[in-house]
């Protein structure tokens, strides 16, 4: 790499393009997971303009290997239900909360969690998404900074001050407990629905054609 450019790699806070914070991150030491056996940092993948984001938990065993998220048996689902909702992978972008794996698939711990959050947050920022998807309780309590019960809060908008949060749950979870295949199906129609309703131009306001009259009328006339 061109001296210039090692340097400019290295300060991820001075990236302006999703590519140079990528670039940033490819070889990161900053949490122990850069020691615990991963094959490479999964930065994310998808249209750097989209509309639509989606945020995982953590890559998987092929998501590492194959440097993507969602790639595993969770992603052929992901695919489906992006369908499902009229979406294709190529038109969302889809990230993690933390970039490598885990030992073992083991939940992401705090400290490495607070290490990546603020790639995450700038990744959302340089997308600008109108919508920030997450995919079960890791996602959903990361991005809004409190504890959830993702049941609960599944398939409703959550406005923050600078984000529109999407509680999904995680396609992972309902392979794993069936019972959730359905609920999940459901969280990508209401997705749909949610999107269906916030591309529909605004309603044009109502001709103020009594009120007018009204007030003339205080006048006299
Ligand atoms: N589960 C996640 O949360 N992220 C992935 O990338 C794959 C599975």
């Amino acid at each position: 790499m061109l001296p210039g450019l090692a340097s400019m790699a290295s300060d991820p806070s001075s990236s302006t393009t999703l590519q140079e914070l990528s670039a940033a991150l490819h070889n990161c030491q900053r949490c122990k997971l850069a020691k615990l056996g991963r094959t490479q940092v999964v930065f994310g993948v998808g249209n750097p303009n989209a509309q639509i984001m989606f945020v995982g938990e953590g890559p998987g065993f092929y998501e590492d290997k194959q440097g993507e998220p969602f790639v595993g048996a969770a992603g052929k689902l992901l695919n489906e239900l992006l369908q499902s909702a009229g979406l294709s992978r190529s038109q969302v972008y889809i990230a993690n909360v933390i970039k490598c794996r885990p030992p073992n698939n083991r939940d992401p711990e705090p400290d490495e969690v607070d290490t990546c959050k603020p790639f995450l947050l700038q990744q959302i920022e340089l997308i600008n998404p109108k919508v920030v998807c997450t995919l079960g309780r890791w996602a959903t309590e990361t991005l809004l900074g409190r504890k959830v019960g993702i049941t609960k809060i599944r398939g409703h908008a959550v406005r923050t001050e600078k984000l529109t949060i999407f509680p999904l749950l995680h396609p992972a979870a309902a392979l794993h407990q069936g019972s959730l295949m359905e609920p999940l199906r459901e969280d990508f129609l209401k997705l749909k629905a949610f999107l269906d309703q916030a591309d529909r131009p605004e309603p044009a306001p109502p001709v103020p054609s009594e009120p007018q009259r009204t007030q003339m009328d205080l006048f006299g006339s």
